[in-house]
């Protein structure tokens, strides 16, 4: 049976389950009728499942242009009656923001969850913010999950208890929780659950003119306050007892596992208070853990979030327990925990000697795959920047693929801010030095946030060269679609929406060039860069990793070869080594693109095709 099908079993079964597809799963079986998102890891697998998963559900699926569209459709979708879902990595909530936080204020129609993947230690993401601070930000009620089978169940009761308060849920995970593998229990799925709503009749709540918000915000507060004592949200809280001890650990999220290894490891009995709520804290279970222990430790990854809430709470029980974690130092507030990390924590609270060594996190540098369009683009540029004496320019780079060029022996991003960001920052440089700036994005990030750039750019005059580097697709999270071409989810169809004709709607001054002709990306930027005023290439090549046929591979000729390496040390493709005096191609490592045999890469052109 396919992985699919099993996935979509309306039968009791038990299933192996990422952490992501379980919430997927768990979306399914509430009878979600709308969801809607903007890739991001660690969040991207429940877009993947959900994207296949939808027409078999009757459920809407769509990748937005970014994390504030699918925000704002998925709010509407609720408005109109239908449980919505809309999920995002954390950093795609700053995106959101603006929709999120109003709409505590104005209340959902249908139950809406709203997923946030955070990513302690920056695997994949350019800060590790705590997303959980939105939580009070946003006056929103948080739960996290701790396992893919939790993150299946929580997910339902967020949708019932949304319907409850009218209120967004935030399901919070971290990247462990979203890629742990495990078994998780079936249950029936839903029909897409549809409530009557009345939008007309509402619009004193949905409007949020001034008026309206002030009303709206004592009830928002009440709402939280009504939560925090809410026996309906008991099962997501649970103590854990060990008997005569009056050492105290309050946990939740992934933090629990590596709580529970380190008590079995270490010997040291202590009893457990693990939330599955964090905002509001439950009032009830909360005390009488706090009455029940002298000591407590808070364990909790990135900020000192609920160990605030915590003292907070301590004080006005008249400072009844101890309480210690990350804000005297017991934690570390940046970076992943290990099992070590929280061991040492722990011994130390008990008074015992540690010799336990705390994980290292290892750094190897990411490069681009054999056969990546970037590879030779960037080779490219920076051979018509060095050969128009522009090499100093700077370099305004943005998130995807492409800001892998930040690596020797590229090194072409001297900046990198956010999503988006790199026309904005590089046409505030230009306007306030006067010196022309170059700008990367790429096509999903033109997209997402890029546009606007743009026009500003253009309305600003910004002296400013811009390279739009198409790798035809959604590359870093899992090669999903762009609105430039054309695409089905079951029946849908979504028509592409070209990055030329946009360009044009603007007036900007553009041309487009195949990413793999190294000797018209040398021509083209060359004669651009010279050029005042805004203009932008282009530079169009499929992202290696799409399906397609491999039809030849590359191998170097050791008798033409004149040990230059060029093609290792400055156009850096994996697939190409040091063999001694020569270089020498893996043929199972070539993607057979073919860009290391130009003359450009290559002087002596001993780089030959073979045909498979
Ligand atoms: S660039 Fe050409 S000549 Fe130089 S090492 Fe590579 S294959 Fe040999
Ligand atoms: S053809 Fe050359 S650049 Fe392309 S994948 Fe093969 S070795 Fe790498």
């Amino acid at each position: 049976m396919s992985f699919l099908k099993n996935f979509l079993s309306d039968s009791d079964e038990v299933m192996l389950l990422l952490g992501n597809e379980a919430i997927a799963r768990g979306a399914i079986e509430a009878g979600v009728g709308f969801a809607a998102t903007y890739p991001g890891t660690p969040s991207s697998e429940v877009g993947e499942i959900l994207m296949k998963a939808a027409p078999h559900t009757g459920m809407y699926f769509q990748y937005s242009i970014n994390e504030k569209v699918a925000y704002e459709m998925a709010y509407g979708a609720s408005l109109s009656g239908k449980r919505s879902f809309v999920f995002m990595k954390h950093v795609g909530l700053n995106v959101a923001a603006d929709p999120f936080v109003t709409s505590l204020y104005t209340g959902i129609g249908g139950g809406m969850v709203v997923m946030t993947a955070d990513d302690p230690s920056m695997f994949s993401s350019q800060n590790e913010q705590d997303n959980r601070r939105y939580g009070d930000l946003a006056h929103a009620p948080i739960i996290e999950p701790s396992n893919p089978q939790e993150a299946k169940d929580f997910i339902k009761m967020a949708f019932e208890l949304s319907e409850k308060y009218s209120i967004p849920i935030m399901l919070r995970t971290t990247t462990r929780v979203s890629h742990m593998r495990a078994p998780v229990h079936l249950r029936k799925i839903q029909n897409i659950v549809e409530k009557n709503t009345d939008i007309k009749k509402e619009r004193s709540r949905y409007s949020s003119i001034p008026s309206n918000a002030r009303k709206l915000k004592p009830q928002l507060t009440h709402k939280i306050d009504l939560i925090s004592h809410d026996p309906d949200f008991d099962s997501l809280n649970r103590i854990e007892k060990s008997e005569g001890s009056a050492f105290g650990i309050i946990t939740s999220g992934v933090s629990y596992n590596y709580v529970k290894d380190a008590l079995v490891d270490s010997g040291v009995q202590a009893n457990i208070l693990k939330l599955g709520m964090t905002n509001p804290i439950p009032i009830e279970i909360t005390q009488k853990f706090m009455n029940e222990n002298s000591r407590i430790l808070v364990v909790e990854e990135l900020d000192p979030y609920l160990e605030t809430k915590i003292r907070a709470f301590n004080d006005n029980l008249g400072g009844i327990t101890k309480i210690t974690g990350k804000l005297d130092r017991i934690l570390p507030w940046s970076l992943e925990f290990s099992e070590g990390i929280v061991m040492n924590s722990i011994l130390k609270m008990a008074g015992i000697q540690s010799t336990v060594k705390e994980a290292e996190v290892r750094g190897i540098p990411p490069e681009f795959c054999p056969g990546c369009p970037h590879r030779s683009s960037f080779f490219s540029i920076k051979r018509a920047l060095r050969m128009s004496g522009a090499s100093d320019t700077i370099l305004s780079s943005d998130i995807g693929c492409y800001s892998l060029s930040y690596y020797d022996p590229y090194d072409m991003a001297d900046i990198i801010l956010d999503m988006g960001a790199s026309i904005s920052v590089g046409a505030g440089i230009s306007i306030a030095s006067g010196k022309k700036t170059v700008a990367f994005i790429g096509d999903s990030t033109f997209f997402h946030s890029g546009i606007t750039a743009i026009i500003n750019a253009k309305r600003s005059n910004a002296n400013m060269l811009i390279f739009i580097l198409d790798n035809t697709t959604t590359a870093m999270t899992g090669q999903e679609p762009t609105p430039e071409f054309p695409f089905s989810i079951g029946d849908e169809q979504f028509n592409g929406i070209g990055i030329e004709s946009i360009l044009s709607g603007i007036g900007v001054d553009h041309s487009t060039v195949d990413a793999f002709d190294e000797g018209n990306i040398i021509r083209e930027t060359i004669r651009s860069i010279k050029q005042s005023g805004l203009k932008a290439i282009i530079i169009r090549g499929p992202c290696a990793l799409l399906p397609h046929q491999k039809i030849s591979y590359f191998e170097v000729s050791p008798d033409q070869c004149s040990g230059c390496m060029n093609c290792v040390d400055n156009f850096h493709c994996p697939a190409i080594i040091r063999d001694g005096n020569v270089a020498r191609i893996d043929p199972y490592e070539c993607d057979g693109c073919g860009a290391c045999s130009e003359i450009y890469v290559c002087p002596v052109k001993a780089i030959h095709e073979v045909k498979l």
